[in-house]
């Protein structure tokens, strides 16, 4: 039998993450981000703060390959990105599930492209719901599911591919506070446990400091802070991104 531990020794380790001079405008307009220069070690969690239009989600097009930057260059590890990478995933706001697919069937979705034999796959997807809380629901509906549950599938459907680097934009923002707490914990019990990479992209400061290592905040598509969490408090950042 396989168990979680098992899927997490044998799972890849963080990969580190670069942005070099990177820079990338929506048209002919100012709007978008950069120049932008950042280290991400492998391993570490890392969140990024700032206003509506400071650039977060743009960041996270261009470091999930949705976009290719105009200028500069990301590397994972040593290679660059140039286009959706194998090696990470992403977990937006709201749960894009398959309505028609079970809950099963989600987070085998992006199993479905690698080539692991039916146990092999059966065996990480029920692993994969156990580790954010869902163990059993494989065989259920997405309907049946509340918001907080529907976001777990997302994140069992990003895990399960077993990424180097983790994604996520808001992921919870859209959730109550005690579903967002409780999802919190259980993302930095599973960080712990997969050692995977994490880029976290949240408007709120106090999320941000609770959840990440470390802290970037964005303005006007800039980076004005980066600094370690237990550095920071919520009025600094609030000073910084309001200054
Ligand atoms: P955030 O996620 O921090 O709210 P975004 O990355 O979505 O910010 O947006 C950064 C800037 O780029 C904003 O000024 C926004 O209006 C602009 N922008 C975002 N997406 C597009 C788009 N598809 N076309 C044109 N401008 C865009
Ligand atoms: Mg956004």
């Amino acid at each position: 039998m396989t168990h979680p531990a098992t899927t997490a020794a044998t799972a890849p380790q963080g990969v580190s993450l670069t942005l070099d001079g990177v820079t990338y405008r929506y048209g002919r307009g100012h709007a978008g981000l950069g120049p932008l220069s950042l280290q991400v070690n492998a391993g570490e969690f890392l969140c990024v703060v700032g206003p509506s239009g400071s650039g977060k989600s743009t960041l996270l097009s261009l470091l999930a390959g949705f976009l290719r930057p105009q200028v500069g260059e990301i590397r994972l590890g040593e290679t660059a990105v140039r286009g959706p990478d194998p090696r990470l995933t992403l977990v937006q706001q709201e749960a894009a599930l398959f309505p028609w697919r079970t809950v099963a069937g989600n987070v085998a979705f992006g199993l479905e492209r690698q080539r692991l034999p039916r146990a092999g796959r059966d065996a990480r997807v029920e692993d994969t719901l156990r580790l954010v809380g869902l163990g059993g629901y494989g065989p259920r509906r997405v309907h049946e599911l509340s918001g907080g549950q529907r976001q777990r599938v997302s994140l069992a459907r990003a895990l399960a591919v077993q990424p180097q680097l983790l994604l996520l934009d808001e992921p919870f923002s859209a959730l109550d506070d005690r579903t967002r707490t409780a999802l919190s914990d259980e993302l930095l019990g599973i960080w712990w446990s997969q050692k995977v990479t994490v880029v976290f992209v949240t408007h709120n400061l106090e999320e941000a400091l609770a959840l990440g290592q470390r802290v970037v905040a964005l303005r006007g598509g800039e980076v004005v802070l980066d600094g370690a969490a237990r550095e920071l408090n919520v009025g600094r950042l609030r000073e910084t991104l309001e200054g």
